[in-house]
C-alpha cells in the first residue's frame, strides 16, 4: 500500500469514508476538516458534496 502524505495528520487524521472512488472504485478518505475525499490508489480528491451526489444518484437508477 503506497503511503500517505497526510499534512493533518497530527490535528485531524484522515477518517474512511464509506464511499468508492469516482475514477477508479477504491477507498475514499474523508479530510473532515475540508469536506474533502481523497482516494487510497489514485489519489483523486473529490468533494464530499459532489460524491453524496454521485452515489445518490446511482442508487437512484
Ligand atoms: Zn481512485
Amino acid at each position: 500500500m503506497a503511503e500517505f502524505e497526510n499534512p493533518y495528520a497530527k490535528e485531524d487524521p484522515f477518517v474512511q469514508a464509506h464511499f468508492d472512488c469516482l475514477e477508479c472504485g477504491g477507498k475514499l478518505w474523508e479530510y473532515a476538516i475540508q469536506q474533502q475525499m481523497v482516494c487510497e490508489d489514485c489519489r483523486e480528491v473529490f468533494r464530499s458534496d459532489r460524491v453524496f451526489d454521485d452515489q445518490i444518484d446511482d442508487q437512484d437508477r
